[in-house]
């Protein structure tokens, strides 16, 4: 399988779509975001950088980020292919991806951008809740993604919790970094030829086909 990497503003969808192609093709699902926020909530030196960076909706110095990725593609469960959720997030990033790659001996795969208007992305921000303990999101202004029981996980049962990074003001940050670090890997990718986009305000099962269809190579 070729491993998928996503690029999305905050809040595209790169968490949801990246959820449920890796249940059904039994991928490793790589979100940069939840390794950040786990160690965030470890007692590592680290820790207190990184929540304080995350609750200001900044990018995680990219030293960090590579000892993460480096460290997560090289386990077994990788060899087979692997969705990337948040990484990369910079040109640098991707150029660091590209000898990690290299070193490892693996594959890039392909790049799909999910397309979606900054409006839309900040009212799906307002919307969403997930699991504290499956991780799990939900979102309570979409009919597809609202939790069975009003606040509760599907899968565990329990309360579900708002991120603290998902607030307006952060996410007007989180956009601006996105517009000015993040999206000229579009045009990166584009030139390697790897890049295809997606209009994520479709509904959830025809995003799904479309990326089947680019994992396929239709
Ligand atoms: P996400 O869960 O992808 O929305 O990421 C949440 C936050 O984690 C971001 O706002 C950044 O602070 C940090 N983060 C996630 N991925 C990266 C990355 N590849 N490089 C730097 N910071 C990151």
């Amino acid at each position: 399988m070729r491993s998928i990497i996503f690029i999305a503003p905050p809040a595209g969808g790169k968490g949801t779509f990246s959820d449920i192609i890796c249940s059904k093709y039994n991928m490793p699902h790589i979100s940069t975001g939840d390794l950040l926020r786990e160690a965030a909530s470890s007692s590592s030196d680290m820790s207190s950088y990184i929540r304080e960076q995350m609750k200001l909706g900044n990018l995680i110095k990219d030293e960090i980020i590579f000892d993460l990725i480096k460290e997560r593609i090289a386990r077994e469960d990788c060899n087979n292919g692997y969705v990337l959720d948040g990484f990369p997030r910079n040109i640098a990033q991707a150029d660091a991806y590209n000898d990690i790659l290299k070193e490892l001996n693996k594959d890039l795969g392909c790049v799909i951008l999910l397309n979606i208007p900054k409006e839309v992305a900040a009212k799906r921000i307002a919307g969403r809740i997930s699991c504290p303990n499956c991780g799990k999101v939900y979102n309570i202004y979409n009919e597809e993604m609202k939790p069975k029981k009003e606040n509760m996980c599907d899968n565990c049962n329990i309360p579900l919790t708002k991120r603290e990074d998902d607030n307006e003001e952060t996410y007007n940050v989180r956009y601006n970094t996105y517009i000015e670090k993040t999206q000229p890997l579009i045009d990166y990718y584009k030139n390697k030829k790897v890049l295809f986009e997606i209009d994520s305000t479709l509904p959830i099962n025809e995003v799904v086909s479309k990326i089947e269809e680019i994992i396929r190579g239709d």
